[in-house]
């Protein structure tokens, strides 16, 4: 039997990080400073470079960077915030703990939120207070020139939600730069991933990039005085160092073996019952994930790749307003979100990870073209 062909393989990313990890974490602690020092300081550095930004502020994780950066941008109880309805549960969450109202649109044949619906929204019904939150998903850049016309014209407060999409472009513009505040998630499995927990937000305003840094941190202004109600969620010392040290350095290796892995994909993927969603316009993508859409029993596909030893993986199983949750919050939907529920009913994600291996590439490829449907 050969070895799985895992979605993830955090043992062999370890393997290859290994010696820098653990000096970097040994200087950590041989610095004696453990929260908000000088490794936050430099990845923060780091990490506004790599992301075309000025600013960027370390937290807890992605969930919180997104609540804080809408609450930055001054979200007041009930305004209403329009996102996606497939995405990570956590995207709605933040709106929801910001005491926002989320309002889903439907999402285009990528898969992402269909920004010409939300043109149309905002024509239909104009609001002198309105925030979006759209979503990278799967590591495609929405298209931005599209984003910025929109923000441009309606006036918009936009938070970009990342986590999926860390070094996406759209053309010249790279992901997260058209909106206000960017929000990035480093949860293992994203294409930054640390060893935890933790999230960052990006933005080119000094102001936002302040008041951020208090949230995070209590809504401490300065030693002692609290200006805000802000919450706890900081980035560690130990996080920043191994990525700013072993993770950061390798990304846009890992990027370029992800798109090499989705080409490859494209190309030799044959089956006439499966379909490959295409990229967004102008979409530089950086893969996180590799959708694929079935015609057919998706639940007999993933049992065929299962028997082969090939994990996958459905995003989502269920859109974000059926989920049992959101019977306790106020939400509205502009209409069925048929698109949306057809990525929920059809999608399988395939493996797709820099620590794949040729032979594991050709068994998915060979798994999917032999599937008896
Ligand atoms: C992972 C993810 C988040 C949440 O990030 P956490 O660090 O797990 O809180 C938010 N939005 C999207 C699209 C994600 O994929």
């Amino acid at each position: 039997m050969e070895p799985l062909v895992r979605l993830n393989d955090f043992q062999k990313q370890w393997r290859s990080i290994r010696e820098v990890a653990l000096s970097a974490v040994d200087r950590v602690g041989e610095s004696g400073w453990l929260i908000l020092g000088s490794e936050v300081r430099h990845f923060e550095m780091e990490l506004a470079t790599k992301m075309g930004c000025a600013y960027a502020v370390g937290c807890g994780n992605g969930l919180d960077a997104i609540e804080i950066a809408l609450r930055v941008l001054g979200l007041r109880e009930g305004d209403p915030v329009l996102t996606t309805p497939l995405s990570a549960f956590a995207s709605t969450l933040a709106i929801i703990r910001a005491k926002g109202v989320p309002v889903f649109l439907d999402v285009d044949e990528a898969g992402l939120l269909d920004l010409a619906k939300v043109r149309r929204f905002l024509e239909a019904q104009p609001s002198a207070r309105a925030f979006l939150l759209p979503v990278h998903l799967f590591g495609h850049c929405l298209n931005l020139d599209a984003l910025a016309a929109l923000r441009e014209r309606f006036n918009l407060k936009i938070v970009e939600d990342c986590a999926q999409a860390i070094g996406a472009a759209s053309g010249d513009r790279l992901v997260g730069t058209v909106g206000e505040i960017a929000a990035i998630s480093f949860y293992p499995t994203k294409n930054l991933g640390c060893m935890g927990d933790g999230g960052a937000l990006v933005t080119n305003n000094a102001e936002y990039a302040a008041r951020a840094s208090a949230l995070r941190n209590y809504g401490e202004t300065a030693k002692y005085r609290h200006e805000f109600i802000g919450m706890n969620s900081r980035l560690d010392e130990i996080q920043a160092a191994i990525m700013s040290h072993a993770l950061l350095p390798r990304l846009q290796q890992s990027t370029e073996c992800r798109r090499a892995i989705a080409a490859f994909y494209r190309s030799f993927i044959s089956h006439p019952r499966i379909a490959i969603p295409p990229e967004p316009v102008n979409s530089r993508s950086v893969y996180h994930l590799f959708p694929i859409l079935i015609k057919g029993n998706r639940e007999s596909l993933r049992q065929h790749l299962r028997s082969l030893g090939i994990e996958t993986a459905i995003h989502y199983p269920a859109i974000i307003p059926d989920q049992p949750a959101m019977a306790q919050s106020k939400f509205s939907s502009t209409d069925s979100l048929v698109t949306a529920r057809q990525f929920a009913d059809c999608e399988l994600s395939l493996p797709i990870h820099p620590e794949l291996t040729e032979r594991d590439l050709q068994r998915v490829v060979d798994g999917c073209n032999s599937w008896n449907d």
